[in-house]
């Protein structure tokens, strides 16, 4: 099924009016990250690892309508941290969908059983549970047993009562591509209404920095992976047939990260979803003060191997608005997995990454403190091997 065509048909319109009024950069998703706070501690993200004082903050009900009304997106997807441990998600996705936004909920579904009942059915709003493969692929991604079973479970249920229900899946150099491909037939008997995968990106702070691949890794893997399913065609893809045209080697895309900007609880974050290298206070802010020259491919170091959705779906959409027969020749014939890829941009000259994370830190934690009162925040928890929610955590996630 993929994308409803009533959200296809109005991001497109939404696309159009930004090129025909000249807009040179302007957002398509505003990823909102209301909290870090995790109930899972994967091996590919490093965010459960802030400081406890950090991993408690929360954006308010108006902080993210703020950050909606600020930036004009027609969609928003919620990550984290697990959003459903957010004991105001509810408001916060009643009023997204007030404003006629189309609202992705991402979640790891461990929680989803006990919150369904807070939401109602909407055709803008779609569960995304996290799968990254089948029951042995995903259980060891997240670094812990049972979980896939539930994920599946949570997906009958959500379908029974009669939600859109997709999986954002996130692939490591372990995936094997005729299992992806058996993995994505499997998900599609169970009715998705969408599948949205992406290659993972190396976050400088995950704890497994293994298994992360690289550009030609990634190009070979969607190939195997898509010429086993007619080019994609066999399954309900949410994202654009250019971006998984690019992830198959035949395109060689610049990444536009302002199409996704990102909001968390430190700010605006610069450049997009996947680096946070400064932060910015109001989306005004983030859009003219970035120095978006020093960021993609072939600029700075800590691109170099990124091919993610957040980065690249925008220049895809863009390419499609701009070449709509060639879309249409892709989308109709499915995706070329055999024969010479695009030349990739050449990478010799990029900037050296700079590792400016632990300031963001100690800036974010002497805020918080300045805003308590004397002697009265909590001494950091570190990550010992596994993050354990708070105490206020545990019954927030009530
Ligand atoms: S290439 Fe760099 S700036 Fe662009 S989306 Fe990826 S990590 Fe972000």
């Amino acid at each position: 099924m993929g994308i409803p065509v009533l959200q296809a048909a109005k991001i497109g319109a939404y696309v159009v009016k930004q090129q025909l009024t000249g807009r040179k950069r302007y957002p398509l998703v505003l990823m909102l990250e209301p909290l870090f706070r995790c109930n899972l501690a994967c091996a590919g993200c490093g965010k459960i690892d802030y400081p406890n004082e950090i991993l408690n903050q929360r954006l308010s009900v108006d902080d993210c309508m703020q950050a909606i009304d600020e930036c004009g997106a027609p969609v928003v997807s919620i990550a984290g941290g697990e959003p459903l441990l957010h004991k105001e998600m509810p408001q916060i996705v009643e009023g997204y969908l007030k404003r006629g936004k189309f609202v992705i909920l991402c979640t790891n579904a461990l929680l989803l059983a006990k919150k369904i009942d807070d939401y109602k059915p909407s055709p803008a709003f779609t569960w995304s549970i996290h799968l990254d493969g089948n029951e042995a692929m995903h259980d060891k991604s997240v670094c812990q047993t049972g979980v896939y079973d539930k994920a599946v479970e949570a997906i009958r249920l959500a379908k029974a009562k009669g939600f859109q229900v997709s999986i954002n899946c996130t692939l490591f150099n372990d995936a094997d591509p005729a299992q992806t491909a058996a993995f994505f037939d499997e998900m599609k008997e169970l009715g998705l209404n969408g599948i949205t995968v992406s290659p993972g990106y190396a976050y400088e702070r995950a704890p497994d920095q293994q298994h992360f691949l690289n550009r030609t890794k990634t190009k070979e893997l969607f190939r195997g992976i898509l010429a086993r399913g007619r080019g994609g065609k066999n399954w309900p893809f949410t994202q654009s047939r250019m971006f998984l045209n690019f992830l198959a080697g035949n395109e060689a895309y610049k990444c536009t990260p302002w199409g996704n900007p990102t909001r968390t609880v430190f700010g605006w974050q610069k450049p997009c979803y996947l680096l946070g290298e400064g932060y910015a206070k109001t989306f005004k802010e983030l859009m003219d003060d970035t120095e978006w020259d020093k960021y993609g491919v072939g600029n700075y170091e800590k691109c170099a191997d990124c091919m993610v959705h957040s980065g690249f779906e925008a220049s895809a959409v863009q390419d499609m608005i701009r070449n709509p027969l060639k879309a249409l020749a892709v989308t109709v014939a499915g995706i070329r997995t055999e024969g010479p890829m695009a030349k990739d941009i050449p990478i010799d000259n990029q900037r050296p990454a700079e590792y400016v994370f632990s300031g963001h830190v100690e800036k974010k934690l002497a805020e918080i403190r300045a805003s308590k009162p004397a002697g009265s925040h909590r001494p950091r928890i570190t990550r010992t091997g596994a993050a354990k929610p708070g105490p206020d955590e545990v019954v927030a996630a009530e």
